[in-house]
């Protein structure tokens, strides 16, 4: 495994070379682009690629600054820093669920909750997620919003709700334990 730094258009990347079967491209949490890609691309065709994603990593990694923001703090996120968190994900995870929320969108509320990540009022069509939560890893929050978005279909713990949320996201475990973390 060999890695070289390049630059283009002024986005700095790491290039891994692996036994992968394609571009793999992602920015992590302190806004470093990684790049990792087979050995029969060539550099140019890379290059090329990590250009026609600029404007994406641009805003992947403003949110990634946004979140390192908060994660530092040491008060509670504000309700508008949650929300700007939690608003997109929720909208992405909508769709899995609109036709049985019958189109209508659940509303987001952001509270100080010591004891839970997220309540789910399934007749007010309502989400109240932790102000707390803002503060975990992206995973994790992701899998929090999905368990109250699962929660529209079965409003309990039992063995179908669990199927649910691992037939929309089978890593869940692993962002569950995430929740953990400092
Ligand atoms: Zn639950």
């Amino acid at each position: 495994m060999q890695s070289q730094i390049r630059t283009v258009a002024e986005i700095e990347y790491t290039l891994t070379r692996k036994t992968v079967k394609n571009l793999n491209l992602r920015v992590r949490t302190d806004g470093s682009v990684a790049v990792s890609a087979p050995k029969r691309i060539s550099v140019q065709q890379i290059d090329q690629f990590v250009l026609s994603r600029k404007e994406w990593i641009q805003k992947a990694q403003q949110e990634m600054a946004q979140r390192q923001k908060i994660r530092q703090q040491t008060t509670l996120p504000s309700v508008e820093q949650c929300m700007a968190v939690f608003e997109p994900i929720s909208q992405a995870i909508y769709p899995l669920f609109a036709q049985t929320l019958q189109n209508n969108m659940p509303q987001l509320k952001v509270k100080d909750m010591k004891t839970r990540w997220g309540v789910c009022h399934i007749s007010k069509r309502t989400i109240t997620l932790a102000q707390q939560l803002a503060t975990k890893p992206l995973p994790a929050i992701e899998y929090v919003i999905l368990h109250e978005y699962c929660h529209f279909v079965h409003a309990n713990h039992q063995k179908e709700f669990w199927a649910l949320v691992e037939q929309y996201m089978p890593d869940w475990k692993i962002r569950r334990a995430m929740l953990k973390e400092p």
